[in-house]
């Protein structure tokens, strides 16, 4: 759900300086924001002797310019200003976060920005103080910030931001990296990037519970980091042939719903690394990442698309339907995967495709081995 800030000060406190900064630095980090504004005068964008004027004069109740690059929206207000609850509802799809300029009222989360000399009462405000902007003392326990100091101001946005819009996601979030910590030997920002990116995928395409759905086929394109946390999460593995390799290198993963046919595959963009760059300017690169795929927006690190994938006949979970005996090495091959030589069928090593190469033997194990 879209969220609200606010940014309290009186004017001439420098709020739209800051808050284009503010803005700038969570744009880079990928969030979608809305910025509300208030004003005190009457708005004059809708200019008299334009047509939007003209039509709303003449009694339109809503009216809309749109163009190429932007639409603009006129809406008379008739029973009083909106809230901002009713505003909330007017933002397109996919914003994350409302930032707001100017509204007093209301209980959202709010910072204050403090003028050079003035003496605002904190407590006026309803809602939970997330900081104080421009004074370094007298504001108890609210996490300060110096003027100058928007990219500090973002993070503590971002923060709070993750922190909310996963209330309870946030808690499986991090049972999730637990678990994936231990299966893969440390907490990494490929193990986050995993987790989120499955957690994602499996959404997608219907399955909340993939560790007891029978019906998930993942295919990972990386044997690095995130494959592991891929892993953890769906709990698809290559020995029950709910998980399949195709050696990419992308971290990347296809994932079928198959019994409704639907698959997705989800994609960690490249430029992730420079958005946690941007987002935490002042940590270190591991840790810069660390904080920011597990506090980003899933749009701002994953991209995600429909695919059609098959899953072959021979492909699929349940017992081999195929096993047949190579004509070479006298080695058994199942699932059809190997060759129809001039004498009979081949291992896919034998017609000329090993990956490794035989130093002779040391004892005669072909075929006798039953497993
Ligand atoms: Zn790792
Ligand atoms: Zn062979």
């Amino acid at each position: 759900m879209t969220q609200v800030i606010r940014i309290i000060g009186r004017s001439g406190s420098g709020k739209t300086t800051l808050l284009c900064e503010v803005v700038r630095f969570l744009a880079d980090a990928g969030l979608r924001i809305a910025v509300f504004k208030h004003a005190h005068h009457r708005v004059d964008l809708d200019r008299k002797g334009k047509d939007s004027f003209r039509f709303a004069e003449a009694g339109a109740a809503f009216v809309t310019v749109v163009s190429p690059e932007k639409v603009a929206a006129f809406e008379a207000v008739t029973s009083g200003e909106p809230t901002l609850e009713e505003l909330q509802a007017r933002v397109p799809a996919g914003i994350v976060l409302i930032l707001t300029v100017g509204f007093h009222a209301g209980e959202p989360p709010y910072f204050l920005l403090l003028g050079a000399e003035t003496e605002p009462d904190e407590r006026a405000h309803h809602g939970e103080l997330l900081g104080v902007i421009g004074r370094r003392t007298g504001s108890g326990t609210a996490a300060m910030f110096d003027r100058a100091d928007a990219a500090g101001v973002a993070r503590a946005i971002l923060a709070h931001v993750g922190r909310r819009a996963a209330a309870t996601p946030d808690e499986r979030l991090n049972a999730l990296l637990r678990e994936a910590k231990a299966y893969h030997g440390h907490l990494c920002p490929g193990q986050l990037l995993g987790v989120r990116l499955a957690v994602l995928g499996c959404r997608a395409v219907g399955i909340e519970e993939p560790r007891t759905s029978k019906k998930l086929i993942v295919w990972v394109e990386t044997d690095r980091c995130g494959t592991d946390a891929v892993q953890t999460v769906t709990g698809c593995k290559l020995g029950k042939r709910s998980l399949k390799f195709v050696d990419n290198g992308k971290l990347a993963a296809t994932f079928l719903n198959t019994e409704t046919g639907e698959a997705v595959r989800v994609l960690a963009r490249a430029d992730s690394r420079e958005k946690a760059a941007a987002a935490y300017p002042n940590l270190e690169r591991h840790a810069a990442q660390m904080e920011a795929y597990r506090l980003l927006p899933d749009e701002a690190l994953f991209a995600t698309e429909p695919v059609q994938v098959t899953l072959g006949e021979l492909d699929r979970p349940g017992k081999p339907q195929i096993r047949v005996t190579c004509t070479a090495c006298g080695e058994e091959v199942s699932d059809g995967r190997h060759v129809q030589g001039d004498d009979g069928p081949l291992c896919r090593s034998c017609a000329g495709g090993a990956y490794y190469v035989a130093l002779g033997s040391s004892g005669d194990v072909k075929s006798e081995a039953r497993w």
